[in-house]
């Protein structure tokens, strides 16, 4: 029996009774008329004896599928391709689907989260997947706890270029160009990406990975020097704090288009041309998607309602630089949110489950970095960054839970904070300012 839906806040996307190994996807895409030739080979482990399984795949046309080589039949409906695997695969073996598809990519349409996944840009596309996006352009496993390596080649007419969350892997030019990159470390698929664009690539010293910046050529110096000039210092400072920094390398993509948002991928994260500017809520902008490498992508949460894991902590990580270059301190920081969470009048909200029309509030990035703040008010600084660094490094390239974490911080500290943890997390009201 194939299970749905894994998870409550993305209904209908990911299927537990498997998990994708790797993702090997060859694409073909005309950005003039936003056509995109697809096939995907995805090797795949069987969880419980299974005899089909679905795949997530919205809005483009399956051509055909192959199971172990041999043609399967498949059924598409409503984002969901159920494929037969012609036998009843046993738990724990492998096997190997491999599907062609093709049509006009746009983003997924969801009445609760919005709109995620491809989009084109006035000449590019960007892929923003969080959470429910990636269907939009490879069938995939859609869950956020199935982490697989990645191949990606993309081929696109030339004057492009394309940046893909993963490291370089060689180019082929021929009429069009083929750009090939490999993901080596675990991702789950929403954090998988694409991006094109007419840009450059300025390489940045000084980080202990290499760091780009990929960026139209005519951008104003100034914005950018003052929001994305520092981003290796705030990498090893971000090392410093949390511990090594989890991937290859790290990019930093600034479309044309201006972006209403920023957005992490893994390895890489996408901004708008209005995010080169002086002003800190550019620059806490770049921190926050620079940190969500440790938050989000490399410890990544199991279920989406603990997003506060990624959110609380990346907005923790925008104040600890603010201190880190001079601006205000995380304790005034924390004072001027604490105020702000106070006095919204939105709708009740229980961080650690704000459901899905919620998950995105600034309430869950606010109120979590106040829960760190009262967390470290509580153990001290010492043991605080211990906890953090030791949570960062035992679940490097995993999956986790607000359970795990608050497990973690007690066994690092010796001290019971289930108390804390409950008025910060499951209780509405708003606990005092965390001095
Ligand atoms: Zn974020």
């Amino acid at each position: 029996m194939t299970r749905r839906g894994s998870d409550p806040y993305v209904p209908g996307h990911g299927d537990s009774s498997y998990d994708v190994e790797h993702y090997d996807l060859e694409i073909g895409y005309r950005v003039d008329g936003n056509r995109l030739d697809g096939e995907a080979t995805l090797r795949c482990r069987a969880n419980e004896p299974i005899d089909r399984i679905d795949l997530d795949l919205h809005s483009l046309r399956t051509v055909k599928v192959h199971v172990d080589g041999a043609v399967a039949r498949h059924r598409a409906h409503l984002g969901r391709l159920t494929v037969q695997l012609g036998r009843t695969v046993p738990e724990g073996e492998d096997f190997e689907v491999r599907v062609r598809y093709s049509g006009n990519p746009g983003p997924i349409r969801s009445r609760k989260l919005g709109e995620a996944g491809w989009e084109e840009l006035e000449d590019g596309v960007i892929v923003a997947a969080q959470p429910h996006g990636a269907p939009s352009w490879f069938p995939c496993n859609d869950r956020p706890d199935d982490k697989a390596t990645y191949d990606i080649a993309l081929t696109v007419p030339k004057g492009y270029h394309v940046a893909v969350a993963g490291e370089p892997a060689g180019q082929t030019h021929g009429r069009s160009v083929t750009w090939r990159y490999t993901q080596q470390a675990p991702m789950p698929t929403y954090l998988a990406t694409v991006q094109i664009g007419r840009y450059e690539v300025i390489e940045q010293t000084g980080a202990p990975v290499p760091v780009r910046v990929v960026a139209p050529k005519d951008r104003p110096r100034e914005g950018f020097e003052a929001a994305f000039g520092m981003q290796p210092q705030m990498l090893g400072f971000f090392a410093e704090t949390f511990g090594d920094y989890p991937f290859e390398s790290y990019t930093a993509v600034i479309t044309d288009d201006d972006l209403e948002i920023p957005l992490e991928s893994q390895g890489l994260s996408t901004f708008g041309r209005n995010f080169m500017c002086d002003d800190w809520e550019c620059i806490r902008l770049v921190a926050h998607e620079l940190s969500h490498q440790w938050w989000g992508n490399s410890v990544t949460l199991t279920h989406w309602r603990d997003i506060w894991l990624h959110e609380g902590f990346a907005c923790y990580s925008e104040w600890l630089w603010s201190e880190r270059i001079g601006l205000m301190t995380v304790g005034e920081r924390a004072e001027v949110h604490h105020a702000r969470v106070r006095d919204d009048d939105g709708p009740d909200l229980l961080l650690g489950d704000p459901g899905p029309e919620l998950m995105f509030d600034d309430r869950v990035y606010k109120r979590g970095a106040l829960t760190l703040h009262a967390l470290r008010a509580r153990v001290g600084d010492a043991r605080f960054f211990d906890a953090l660094r030791t949570w960062a490094d035992t679940h490097r390239h995993g999956n986790v839970t607000t359970a795990m974490f608050v497990e973690h911080v007690e066994r690092v500290t010796g001290e019971d904070l289930g108390g804390l943890f409950e008025e910060w997390l499951y209780s509405v009201e708003l606990p005092p300012l965390p001095v």
